[in-house]
């Protein structure tokens, strides 16, 4: 079992590594959480990880998937990886930064051979938000994203609307995806020690509208948001008229004092469709 802090050590100093923090490297030392994010991750096809490190949650994916396919922007990891996976037929490890691959087509790809693919891993943490826009906007066929993540960007992933954390991010997010926690994760199981807790989340596809506008959407809901302490309709007086703003509100039953903190999903997209029939987009 390589999640452990003897073997992670034994393999750092038998290859003479140090984590990087330059690429985010926290190697998970715990067995129990490894195996609980691949055992949550409907990885039993193929999987996409993102960031193998020394291969602790590649070995239980290994051990669970029938494919996966790990991307590690650290060429100094490559070796280690290809030695400590080396009796897993069923790993492939790339070394390419995940930012610059074209994920719809190694998706596309695993789908000629495999029933689905699935996406799992300890994400590096100074690219969260970028890696997960880019599997976002991808368009490929992922039903199930498992990714551990800083607690308080799982935090603004999941909030509702009236939290705190509720923001734009939340909402695009949550239009696209049912998003759950799996579990809060001390930085203890992490070496190097990481300053903050983490989080696992999943992040499951939803059925969307095809012929919805999505982009125009996204666009309107980061205009409601645009500066937080304002009201929506000051967020929004710039762009569409006043008497077109309080009629909208008027016929959603809100009052001119709302603000986008406190507006659901639904109600978003209610708002967006009455502002589109005045064809204010
Ligand atoms: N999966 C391992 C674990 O759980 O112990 C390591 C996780 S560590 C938090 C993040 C890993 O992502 C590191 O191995 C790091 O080198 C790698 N990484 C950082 N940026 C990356 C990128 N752009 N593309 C692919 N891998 C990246």
């Amino acid at each position: 079992m390589i999640a452990s802090i003897s073997k992670t050590n034994e393999i750092l100093n038998k290859y003479n590594l140090r984590a990087k923090k330059g690429f985010g490297q926290n190697f998970i030392i715990e067995s129990g959480v490894v195996a609980k994010i691949a055992s949550s991750s409907f990885s039993d096809e193929a999987v996409i990880e993102i960031g193998p490190g020394i291969g602790a949650l590649t070995e239980q994916l290994a051990l669970i998937s029938k494919k996966v396919i790990s991307f590690e922007i650290d060429e100094n990891l490559i070796p280690v990886l290809d030695e400590v996976l080396k009796e897993y037929k069923n790993v492939e490890i790339v070394n390419k930064d995940f930012l610059e691959i074209n994920l719809k087509e190694v998706v596309d790809k695993l789908l000629l051979e495999y029933k689905k693919v699935s996406i799992c891993a300890n994400l590096p943490y100074y690219i969260t938000t970028p890696i997960l826009f880019k599997i976002f906007e991808s368009n490929a066929s992922v039903d199930y994203i498992t990714v551990m993540v800083q607690k308080e960007v799982a935090d603004r992933f999941k909030a509702k609307c009236n939290s705190s954390d509720y923001n734009a991010l939340s909402v695009i997010t949550q239009y696209l995806y049912d998003v759950s926690l799996v579990m809060v994760v001390s930085a203890s199981v992490f070496n190097p020690k990481p300053n903050v807790d983490s989080a696992v989340i999943q992040f499951k596809r939803k059925n969307v509208d095809e012929n919805f506008d999505r982009e125009k959407f996204f666009k309107f809901v980061k205009m409601c948001f645009k500066q937080r302490r304002k009201t929506l309709y000051n967020n929004l007086k710039d762009s569409i008229s006043k008497e077109i703003i309080n009629k909208v509100l008027l016929e959603n039953g809100l009052k001119e004092s709302v603000r986008a903190q406190e507006i659901s999903l639904n109600t978003f997209i209610k708002l967006f469709e009455n502002f589109k029939g005045y064809e204010v987009f």
